[in-house]
């Protein structure tokens, strides 16, 4: 989850490595570290807290080596404390470790490491693998690498450094990503792509069960059984100024005022506007099968679960495929019978979500057709999968996600058209949806217009501890997603629901003080909604409506009212979402909270 830089090249490395830190201080984090080599000596500092706090430790003696490895924790053994803090350092201090990911095995590695007589000074699972690298290091710190890591449960990605080799780091990975950078007489390797981007746009992608080793601007990749790979090295297309706030107070604003462009980005070259119909290169080589199938089922986490949930509506809206949406760590549970055409499509922002890993390889050993939809390029999603289709949304920084959410959902809606088209859906039908489609981006702007109005009702209820969210069809994972953003950045109590639902219990908890985020535009279920509304008010609930501009009923009912510009029924979660990220945005800032990092999260969850 967390994030490991490395480097090695003919500039000093701490800056690099702070730097690098920095830019993965987006990610969430507890506690972090850097080790450097100097002069066939491994110095290594670590700090709880800010990158900040460790850089003020490491204060103004600078370390000049060129080599080095750093790390920000996420714990998942062992509370954040320095002694937990990575890197790792064997008995001797000569080698020294950093890694995400958790290693299953490690209670009886550390059992049999400490009969051997090795000394254990963290409560982590990683801690082990310098140990484990130390028993077998006979000089060559790749084949130390190498035989320590077949004695390893788990996953990783690791970075390994050694007194003995000061001018080589060994990289390896399973399961958590790590990413090479070359430039000139340098090499970096990452857990993610934004930690390289100020210095190189040339990288190369390790894959699964295997160990590079890197010198400075080389590298050698082979297997864990010892079989060389080629790699190639590819170019990055990420633009440096996504990892930036471009004058925005926080990178989750910045990516909200960056939807109409991440949306036109999704659409771009994906939609034959005579035709009415959308085209997706990343499917086609699949297509006999996925127009052939029986059956969809969508698997996410979090967030893009709300995605999946609004493309079942779309989806089915617009073809006779029976559509089903499950959470990725629950599916592994339910026993289905998947078939060949079952095709099963697997939403991840970052492409490495451990629980969709899973559930994607499950799926593939089945024979089902396997989709990806994925933000990160040459992710390991990305790469599994039979067929997929990129976001294009550029990196995403906050780690409460919004961008990514509505391209995830502009993609589906893609699909909708795709399948759709090859069914019933007619072509004025087509075209009336693309038409819909090209205008969201306009429509998103005039949306984010309303900001300041958004932020005022904002700050009369962020005082609240409780919040409800009530949508109906369209607008229910709206809700979902609504409330789910409040939560994670400004930790009130958020209730998403679908509307129907009310009356069978959370209508209780309804009084004075219990304000309800009712998504009411003027489409198919709004009488319905206001049915809702009026049973609220008759509880005396206040109520935060989101409704059609020029709704004049609705702003007598509710007691206040957000406006969304006119659209199509189903295209109206474009235009209320942003009120709902809006609205969660300026509660949080209201309430003082770390916005673009709140506690306990962290950007992409790489463990189950
Ligand atoms: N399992 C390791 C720990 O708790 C690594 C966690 C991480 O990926 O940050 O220290």
């Amino acid at each position: 989850m967390c994030g490991i830089i490395c480097y090695l090249g003919d500039r000093p490395s701490l800056p690099i490595l702070l730097n690098g830190l920095r830019r993965l201080e987006y990610r969430g984090y507890d506690s972090s570290g850097v080790a450097v080599a100097v002069n066939e000596k491994i110095h290594c500092r670590k700090a709880v807290g800010k990158i900040s706090d460790l850089a003020g430790l490491l204060g103004d003696k600078p370390w000049t080596g060129w080599g080095g490895i750093a790390h920000t924790r996420w714990a998942t053994h062992g509370v954040p404390s320095p002694e937990n803090a990575h890197p790792h350092g064997d008995c001797r201090d000569r080698i020294f470790v950093v890694h995400n990911g958790i290693i299953e095995n490690y209670r009886q590695l550390r059992e049999e490491l400490r009969d051997k007589g090795h000394r254990f000074r963290s409560s982590t699972d990683s801690e082990v693998l310098a140990h484990l690298i130390e028993e077998y290091y006979r000089g060559d710190l790749e084949d130390a690498v190498n035989s320590a890591l077949q004695r390893v449960d788990g996953t990783y990605g690791i970075g390994v450094i050694s007194a003995g080799n000061p001018s080589q780091i060994v990289v390896a990975r399973l399961g958590s990503p790590l990413i090479l950078g070359i430039r000139d007489r340098e090499i970096f390797a990452a857990s993610d792509a934004a930690a390289l981007m100020s210095h190189t746009r040339e990288v190369a992608y390790l894959h699964d069960g295997e160990v590079a080793l890197l010198k400075p601007g080389s590298y050698r990749i082979r297997t864990l059984s010892g079989m060389p790979m080629n790699r190639s090295v590819q170019t990055l297309d990420w633009d440096m100024s996504s990892a930036e706030k471009r004058g925005y107070p926080h990178f989750m604003l910045k990516e909200v005022h960056e939807q109409p462009e991440v949306v036109g980005e999704a659409i771009r070259g994906r939609l034959i506007e005579a035709e009415g119909l959308a085209k997706l290169g990343g499917v086609e080589r699949v297509w006999s099968r996925l127009r052939n199938m029986r059956r969809l089922i969508i698997l996410a986490c979090g967030t893009s679960y709300y995605a999946g949930l609004l493309g079942r509506y779309v989806i089915e809206s617009c073809t006779n495929y029976p559509v089903d949406v499950d959470l990725a760590s629950e599916f592994q549970y339910r026993k289905l019978n998947l078939q060949a055409r079952t095709a099963v499509l697997a939403i991840s922002q970052s492409g490495e979500t451990a629980d969709i890993l899973a559930v994607v390889r499950e799926v593939k050993r089945r024979g089902a057709l396997s989709l990806g939809l994925v933000n990160v390029v040459g992710s390991t999603v990305a790469r599994l999968t039979d067929a997929g289709i990129y976001n294009h949304a550029g990196p995403e920084i906050s780690v409460a996600s919004t961008k990514v959410f509505v391209s995830q959902i502009a993609i589906l809606y893609l699909v909708g058209l795709l399948l759709g088209r090859h069914q019933q859906m007619s072509l004025s039908e087509g075209q009336e949806f693309v038409h819909e489609l090209r205008a969201l981006p306009g429509r998103m702007r005039s949306m984010l217009a309303r900001a300041p109005a958004i932020e005022e009702i904002a700050r009369r209820y962020a005082r609240h501890r409780n919040l409800l969210y009530l949508g109906r069809r369209f607008s229910y994972p709206v809700a979902m997603e609504g409330a789910l953003k409040m939560k994670e950045v400004s930790y009130l109590h958020a209730e998403g629901y679908a509307a129907g639902e009310m009356k069978h219990g959370p209508l209780a908890l309804v009084d004075e003080s219990f304000p309800t985020v009712c998504l009411a535009p003027r489409d198919s279920v709004y009488r319905k909604m206001i049915g809702n509304i009026q049973e609220i008010k008759s509880r005396k609930g206040p109520v935060i409506a989101v409704g059609t501009e020029g709704d004049t009923h609705l702003a007598e009912l509710a007691d206040d009212l957000i406006e969304i510009p006119q659209c199509g029924e189903m295209f109206t979660p474009f235009l209320s979402v942003i009120a709902l990220q809006l609205l969660a945005y300026y509660v949080a800032r209201e309430r003082g909270c770390d916005i673009d990092r709140p506690r306990n999260l962290a950007k992409s969850v790489t463990v189950q």
